[in-house]
């Protein structure tokens, strides 16, 4: 009896019957049969996207301002994120969910080394960089007021985890280094607004704690190019100081709001139609007066 092969390579329609004859018989690797609409392709189907809406919509715990969610300028967002709303999955989050995660663990297995032996790592990391120390996705929860690292529990702290830290040993100097992916057209490629807000918060909030940020790269693995792409940031004193006020006005801003019940502002702008919760806004829904969805 000859073996089948079906797979559920979508875009392929119809039932194929490529190699099902005694003049293959002697052929080592059969090519097989292939189809795609069947019940076994749509239930991988069904498997697949149930996990990818799982890992979309998971939900934190903490009680912590996620550095990701201060990025964005408007009150209500930040609102509807920190109640836990769950929001619409749209291309932007599924993409940048699944794609960045892809694009963090791939570099954090590198870097730690997961692809080489332990040896190797070591051997490698101390031959080529002797003056370096690496800390990879290391979570930080600081609170805003007080400055200090903070716990889970903290509705004050702000939770952040740098892809990596470089310690330079002998210049006793920290650099900050993110990875970012990039989908677009190369032709409007430029560092993000919210990424560049999201380094000037981790230089801002570790250097509070002792780091001593000198260098800040944002490094683009652009998708469609398959290139990577090093930009380095530079922020003043005063890019500091004012992101400090700024988030310790927010966050206050969003505790007044709550206990108040008042609808935070919202701050419109092209921003929007990549937000998870443009329709809960767009009825005026307030983050405080509605339920967890946990699904
Ligand atoms: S749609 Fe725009 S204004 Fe509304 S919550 Fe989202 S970012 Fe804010």
């Amino acid at each position: 009896m000859m073996a089948h092969v079906s797979h559920g390579a979508h875009g392929t329609r119809g039932k194929h019957h490529l190699a099902n004859s005694d003049n293959n018989a002697n052929h080592a690797v059969y090519r097989g049969y292939f189809t795609q609409n069947n019940p076994d392709t749509e239930f991988i189907m069904q498997f697949i996207q149930s996990q990818i809406d799982t890992f979309t919509k998971k939900q934190s715990s903490s009680k912590n301002f996620a550095t990701t969610v201060l990025v964005h300028t408007c009150d209500l967002r930040i609102a509807y994120a920190k109640s836990n709303i769950s929001g619409e999955r749209n291309e932007f989050v599924t993409r940048s969910a699944l794609f960045g995660a892809g694009m963090h663990q791939l570099m954090e297995s590198l870097i730690s080394g997961k692809f080489l032996s332990t040896d190797e790592t070591h051997e490698y990391i101390q031959q080529k960089y002797p003056n370096f120390e690496f800390i990879v996705e290391q979570k930080f929860r600081i609170n805003i007021n007080t400055l200090q690292l903070s716990s889970e529990d903290d509705e004050y702290a702000i939770v952040l985890k740098p892809d990596l830290i470089i310690y330079d040993k002998v210049a006793n100097e920290h650099y900050l280094v993110d990875w970012k992916t990039f989908y677009g057209n190369i032709k409007f490629f430029k560092p993000k607004f919210e990424d560049r807000r999201q380094m000037l918060i981790y230089s801002t909030l570790l250097n509070k704690i002792g780091f001593n940020i000198t260098k800040i790269f944002l490094v683009y693995f652009l998708v469609q190019r398959m290139k990577i792409v090093p930009f380095i940031l530079q922020f003043s004193d005063k890019d500091h100081e004012d992101m400090l006020n700024e988030l310790q006005k927010r966050i206050q801003v969003f505790h007044t709001a709550r206990q108040t019940k008042t609808l935070p502002l919202k701050h419109v702008g092209d921003w929007c139609k990549r937000c998870p919760f443009k329709k809960l806004c767009q009825n005026n829904v307030s983050p405080f007066e509605i339920q967890f969805k946990s699904d």
